[in-house]
């Protein structure tokens, strides 16, 4: 008998698993995967993120493993750049064979028992709450609180039943690799209408690059993948010169499994953290910072017995979902976000309280605040 069984061991699950079991309890984490594993994902940790990783002691391995510490952005929306330091700290791109490997690591070393290659099959409940879990050899593992972390398909939620309270339709296609020999001294963004870029150093001196075109130009798209990124990149600045100077080492890797969906996360005997209970379009690069924070507050929710997961995890994210699936959309900026862009792209504080949203450190709803777009704005006309 465990005090909680963690299923999924990547960022959700093994946060939690390790942040549990270093507060005494008994944890078993189980994963069908075996670590290190890679993930169709690419690997931004925003650095709210960075912070919790830090927080939680793991920060200096993850930069022995030769993560690179990105310090500064270049935001480039349909030509308005928005270029500066992160406010609070820096941003990592880790690859997740990095990522995961140190997390599972971690868990393991705080005392959880940790089992990959274990197939979950279902959970098993008493009638009136969720008991445990049933492995696909028809095992069966006991605890009174079962984590679902098990990424945007989850099997636990399906098995709980966890109502949808939210979903957008799955907006893009997104294709990504990595390049050596690519001069990538900070991380670079680039909006431009029907397209989103992002270029970010990653371990063993790659760069990784990632292009995002609607979804409903995929047929297009993937008839030539490859050329389809490079004529995206190059119409981001320079950026396709730097990646065609440089070359293609891993294969290219392309998804339209990208949904935008949120769950109830709490139910008897049962919890969702990460992906499996709010996953949303990568384009703003929140999803592995997202699941930090939620093994955070889930793993205080059940040490202090507390009984407000849901709402804090969806007041964290209310504002970030919407601006996220907003920006999947891939429309052109007009009108008032136009100028506000233009205005915020002038002062250095501006433009450190605009990535502090991305960063995770500045609430959307900070920015968004009526008198702030108001101060921003008169700060530009006063020149
Ligand atoms: C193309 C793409 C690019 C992305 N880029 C970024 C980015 O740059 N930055 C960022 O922050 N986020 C990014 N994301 C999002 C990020 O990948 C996820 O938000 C993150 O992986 C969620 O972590 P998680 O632990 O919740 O779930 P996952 O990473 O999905 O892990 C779930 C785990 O559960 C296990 N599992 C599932 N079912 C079972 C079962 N039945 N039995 C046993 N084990 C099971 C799986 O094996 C897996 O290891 C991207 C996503 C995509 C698709």
């Amino acid at each position: 008998m465990y005090d909680v069984i963690v299923v999924g061991a990547r960022p959700a699950g093994a946060a939690t698993g390790m942040l549990l079991a270093r507060r005494g309890l008994k944890v078993l984490m189980v994963d069908r995967a075996r670590f290190p594993s890679d993930t169709l994902s690419t690997h931004q940790i925003q650095p709210a993120g960075v912070q919790r990783l830090d927080h939680w002691g793991l920060l200096d391995t993850l930069l022995a493993a030769g993560t690179p510490a990105t310090g500064s952005v270049r935001f480039d929306i349909s030509g308005t750049v928005v270029q500066g330091r992160y406010p609070d700290g820096f941003l990592c791109s880790p690859r997740r064979t990095v990522l995961d490997k140190i997390l599972v690591d971690a868990a393991r070393d705080a005392g959880a028992e940790v089992r990959e290659g274990f197939h979950v099959a279902g959970v098993v409940n008493d009638g009136s709450r969720v008991t445990g879990i049933r492995g696909r050899g028809g095992e069966e593992l006991r605890a009174p609180v079962v984590v679902g972390a098990d990424g945007k398909h989850s099997l636990v939620a399906k098995e709980v039943a966890a109502t949808v309270l939210r979903e957008t339709a799955p907006g893009t296609v997104a294709s990504y690799s990595y390049w050596e020999g690519v001069d990538m001294p900070v991380g670079e963004l680039y909006h431009r209408p029907g397209r989103a870029v992002a270029a970010f150093p990653t371990n063993d001196g790659l760069t990784m690059v990632y292009a995002a075109a609607p979804r409903t130009q995929f047929d297009a798209w993937r008839r030539d993948i490859e050329g389809n990124l490079l004529a995206t990149v190059d119409g981001c600045g320079d950026l396709g010169e730097r990646v065609r100077a440089g070359k293609r080492v891993e294969r290219l890797r392309t998804t339209v499994d990208l949904p935008n969906v949120v769950r109830r996360a709490q139910g008897p005997g049962w919890f969702l953290a990460g992906d499996a209970g709010l996953v949303m379009d990568p384009v703003t690069a929140q999803g592995i910072g997202n699941a930090l924070a939620d093994a955070e507050l889930l793993a205080d929710t059940i040490v202090q017995g507390r009984d407000d997961y849901q709402r804090r995890r969806d007041e964290a994210r209310r504002g970030i979902f919407d601006l996220t699936t907003g920006l999947a959309r891939l429309r052109p900026v007009r009108g008032l976000s136009a100028l506000l862009l233009k205005a915020v792209a002038r002062r250095q504080e501006s433009v450190e309280q605009f990535l502090g949203v991305f960063a995770g450190t500045v609430p959307v709803e900070t920015f968004r605040r009526p008198g702030n777009v108001l101060r921003i704005l008169a700060q530009r006309a006063r020149g």
